[in-house]
């Protein structure tokens, strides 16, 4: 039998459940439908942190960093293709953001650096615990306690229209059959579609063929939903890969471990890229080495930073050495070249220059044995494009006007990240414009 609510959000990822949160805090009946058989999505999978500049972990921390910093590094970041207007509410909302999420009972104490950021801004619970999973956690359990209804497996298939605005959407319950929700408001929170192995070899043929790191529910049909009812879509060839994907399982092996101080290798031994550099670039120099791959390489005091390494090491994607001389010795590797690369890193470390690659940020020499390596590669990681939307989060149709009663935020959007997304600002993405939509749609 068909529904009936108020606001009508599609995704229970982190941008769908921070927007039904508002909602419902703004007085709202919600209800939240989820194709698959469990929220989260690719937020579940978010292991970086969440960027945002001026916030009370970073001053617990004596941190010192502004909005403004934030704005630019991501400008850079996206090669300046960023929509200004966006941008500039991504960075001004980011500390809202965490503070709403502390108090919804996050713990986002621990922050640290990802590539591309000029501070340590990246939000996450303190231990390096995965922040994802944390998140989903927190903000399911704050919509549960409003009262908000979670469908699981009921999969959103059509846009419904009256009188030329949305209205509800047809949905396909677990056992084939459907039905209707009507609501005042849709907000689509869909995702991307970097699980479309079609959509993205259509968009860059570059890309064929290239493993994913997202969830399998991550298929795009919400942009094509809303493009079949005129939603502009913008940016919809920015597809980004991820440089630290393990190999053929599609593992991946969060960015912090390079923000911890772990560097890149290669088969012979050597650095060959500045590993703090943006993500499309690492990518781009693993792809040129032998077997393009690369290794990440750190030591003990790296490994003791991150709790997440423990978590490789089970899975059994770690190798490990007592010695340089060992790890060489396993891995085929010139022990001279290897010791050669591990002491001039060090030296950049200890003189505070990385004359080789220029990379800014080197927490820690690596002399601490035991020594690790994880053999990772580029897979498709982020879906920059999607949905044009405007500043209050309703989604825009090719001339630029508001479709009446539809909503969007999270990585189903574009516009936001440009040519390239900064490490951890998708999960600032998802908080702020989540909030936003919420809001708008209750309006
Ligand atoms: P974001 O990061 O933008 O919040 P996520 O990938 O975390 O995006 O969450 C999007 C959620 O939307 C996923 O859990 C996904 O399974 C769900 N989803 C995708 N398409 C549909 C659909 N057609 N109907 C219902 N849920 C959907």
């Amino acid at each position: 039998t068909d529904l009936t609510t108020d606001v009508l959000v599609v995704g229970a990822g982190g941008a769908g459940l921070a927007a039904a949160i508002e909602a419902s805090d703004a007085g709202k009946d919600v209800i939240v439908i989820e194709k698959m058989p469990m929220a989260g999505g690719n937020t579940l999978r978010a292991t970086g942190g969440l960027n945002a500049a001026g916030t009370s972990s970073q001053e617990a921390l004596d941190i010192e960093d502004d909005a403004s910093i934030h704005y630019e590094d991501t400008m850079t970041g996206g090669y300046e293709l960023n929509d200004p207007e966006l941008l500039e509410i991504l960075t001004s909302q980011a500390a809202p953001a965490v503070e709403w999420l502390i108090e919804l009972g996050a713990d986002l104490s621990d922050v640290g650096r990802l590539g591309g950021s000029s501070n340590n801004r990246t939000h996450r619970p303190t231990g390096g615990a995965p922040v994802g999973g944390h998140l989903v956690q927190v903000l399911q359990e704050a919509s549960q306690e409003r009262g908000v209804e979670i469908l699981l497996n009921t999969t959103a298939v059509e846009l419904l229209i009256e009188d030329d605005a949305v209205n509800g959407v047809l949905v396909e319950a677990e056992n084939g059959e459907t039905y209707s929700i009507f609501a005042d408001a849709v907000i689509l929170a869909t995702g991307g579609f970097g699980a479309n192995a079609t959509m993205i070899a259509d968009l860059d043929e570059g890309l064929e063929g290239f493993g994913t790191t997202n969830h399998p529910g991550a298929t795009g049909e919400g942009i094509t939903m809303a493009q079949e009812i005129g939603a502009a879509l913008v940016d919809m060839v920015e597809i980004q890969t991820h440089p630290t994907v393990v190999p053929e399982i599609g593992y991946m092996i969060t960015e912090a471990v390079r923000g911890n101080g772990a560097i890149l290798i290669n088969r012979s031994g050597e650095r060959f890229v500045d590993e703090m550099g943006t993500r499309d670039v690492v990518s781009a120099a693993t792809l040129e080495q032998e077997g393009q791959t690369g290794f990440l390489f750190f030591d003990e005091d790296v490994r003791e930073s991150l709790s997440a390494i423990e978590g490789y090491i089970e899975r059994d994607l770690v190798i490990e050495a007592e010695s340089l001389e060992e790890l060489a010795e396993k891995m085929e590797m010139d022990i001279d070249v290897l010791q050669a690369t591990v002491d001039s890193y060090n030296e950049a470390v200890a003189s505070g220059s990385d004359e080789a690659f220029g990379r800014s940020d080197m927490p820690t020499g690596l002399e601490s044995p035991s020594f690790y390596l994880i053999e990772v590669g580029p897979a498709v990681h982020h879906t920059m494009g999607g949905l044009h939307i405007s500043a209050n989060a309703e989604v825009l149709n090719e001339d630029g006007e508001a479709i009446p009663g539809l909503f969007a935020a999270g990585e189903i959007t574009g516009g936001i990240h440009g040519g390239n997304r900064l490490g951890g600002n998708a999960l600032t993405d998802l908080i702020v414009f989540g909030r936003i939509a919420g809001q708008s749609a209750a309006q």
